[in-house]
């Protein structure tokens, strides 16, 4: 069976406590290989290492970053599919998807490693006056904490934007979904990156994530995750005056209205509903349909759900894989039961669904529909996370507004309409950080990317990213 060791000074370690944690395979529901329980202690380790790497890499030329952050991701591309592989394994998602994913964290990699390059300091002169120049300098060490629902790409995400400013980083990823992190550790001492430069320890959230939010030297924490974490890890690091960024939970509208390309809205609606199993901070949960066109979209809407297929997530014919944890499988199933007793109509699914042969006992839920539920119930107004959505109808656009920003969240938003000025409208007074016309998941890795209210705090992607990962420094002139 596998030990997932931690990646510490570029060698793998056994956790200090030399204990483990057991790792499932979601879709069998039987451990599969082991995890380090890691401590306060080998936090410590990661840190000391990258602490004595940082004084060599910050210096390092930005040219030398390029090369090595774009040799990573030239690795994870060669190895596609064996990441592709493990990550369907480790995590349920279909194994086709996991491809994409993981072609995507190379991106990533790829992206941030030209960013290295470009990534610039300013000037501000006042003629006569004053010259200012604003130095964008690296951090020091910091903390990349992720979440298990696209656990390499998510992973990368952080890492990435955080070596190319110069950092060095000790990351945490999902104990629940740690594979593809700890294979990545071979694929950067492959790279000739330096040792200490990224470390990765495994182990619980409460215990190493905690540690590594609470070290007194580690000056700037990037966290993915559940909104009751990250409040938590904000009560930890504020009063420390740690650099947060926080990318936390969504209850996305989904607002389709009457004059869209319905075939498109409903294709893409399917996508945004069930892709990953629902487990996607993106995913557009709640359909909020109008009037004039909610009986077509249902019926359509449904007739496409029905032909996804569910099961094996290694088989490339099933579009639903397995939910990653046995806990979070009770609880979406529990959050069905609610939908019941709050007077929701099934329209579709609403049971667990049982695999075959190896699959048997693996945690499958079957694409799940609701109507006939009040936008201010908890169905719609609580995270659930897993393939169940449900479907509200609308008169008219001040209603839409009202029942998408009800929620405590607001981190995307997709829009269905082909009037422009409608969309454009709608847009603007949405309260999300994100908002998508006529489509889903497009992403152009040079956009801010976060969200608001409890979606979360700060934005990643593009400059935002290399300026959370920098201080600002301003030296004044005067002429
Ligand atoms: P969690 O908040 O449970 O965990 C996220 C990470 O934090 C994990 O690595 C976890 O470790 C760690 N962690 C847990 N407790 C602590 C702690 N006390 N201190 C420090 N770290 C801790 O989220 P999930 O993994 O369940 O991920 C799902 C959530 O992530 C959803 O709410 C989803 O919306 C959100 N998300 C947000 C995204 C965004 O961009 N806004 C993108 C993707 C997901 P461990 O797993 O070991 O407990």
């Amino acid at each position: 069976m596998v030990q997932i060791q931690n990646y510490i000074n570029g060698a793998y370690t056994n956790a200090v406590s030399n204990t483990w944690i057991d790792n499932y395979n979601p879709a069998t529901g039987k451990v599969y290989s082991q995890i380090a329980d890691s401590d306060d202690k080998d936090v410590e380790a990661a840190y000391q290492s990258a602490y004595a790497a940082y004084g060599n890499w910050k210096t390092t030329p930005h040219e030398e970053r390029f090369i090595l952050l774009n040799r990573i991701a030239e690795l994870i591309d060669k190895n596609n599919d064996a990441l592709a592989e493990a990550e369907s394994i480790d995590q349920g998602k279909p194994k086709w998807l996991a491809k994409n994913e993981i072609k995507r964290a190379a991106q990533n990699f790829r992206f941030f490693a030209t960013a290295a390059m470009q990534f610039s300091n300013e000037s501000h002169h006042n003629e006569g006056h004053t010259i200012n120049y604003t130095l964008r300098q690296s951090i020091g060490v910091v903390g990349c904490i992720s979440p298990w629902n696209l656990p390499l790409y998510l992973f990368s995400w952080k890492i990435a934007p955080a070596l190319a400013a110069g950092n060095c980083v000790v990351a945490k990823p999902s104990e629940i979904t740690p594979m593809t992190a700890y294979l990545l550790g071979q694929i950067c001492t492959e790279a000739g990156l330096p040792n200490g430069v990224l470390n990765i320890v495994h182990g619980l959230g409460p215990k190493i994530g905690n540690a590594l939010v609470s070290h007194p030297k580690i000056k700037a924490i990037s966290f993915t995750g559940g909104t009751a974490t990250g409040k938590h890890i904000a009560s930890v690091a504020a009063p420390m005056f740690k650099k947060l960024s926080l990318e936390l939970g969504g209850k996305n509208p989904n607002i389709v209205f009457g004059d869209c390309d319905l075939k498109k809205a409903v294709k893409t609606s399917v996508e945004s509903s069930f892709l990953n199993q629902g487990e996607i901070c993106l995913c557009g949960s709640r359909i909020l349909v109008e009037k004039s066109i909610y009986e077509d979209f249902k019926t359509a809407f449904i007739e496409e759900v029905k032909k996804l297929k569910i099961g094996n997530p290694l088989n490339d014919e099933n579009r639903v894989g397995a939910i990653v944890s046995q806990m979070h499988f009770e609880k979406v199933l529990s959050y069905i039961e609610l939908a019941k007793q709050e007077g929701g109509r099934l329209l579709l699914g609403g049971e667990s669904f049982k695999g075959t042969h190896k699959n048997e006992q693996g945690w499958f839920i079957q694409p799940t529909i609701f109507e006939n539920l009040n936008f201010e119930c908890r169905t719609n107004q609580e995270e659930i996370f897993g393939p169940v959505v449900t479907l509200t109808p609308f008169e008219n656009v001040d209603e839409a507004l009202q029942m998408a920003n009800s929620t405590p969240y607001g981190l995307a938003c997709s829009i269905w309409t082909n009037d422009l000025t409608k969309a454009h409208r709608v847009a603007e007074k949405i309260e999300s950080g994100i908002v998508w016309i006529n489509c889903w998941l497009v992403r152009d890795l040079r956009t801010p990317f976060g969200g608001v209210k409890q979606s979360g705090v700060g934005r990643e992607g593009g400059w935002e990213a290399m300026r959370f990962f920098t201080e600002a420094k301003n030296v004044c002139i005067k002429l």
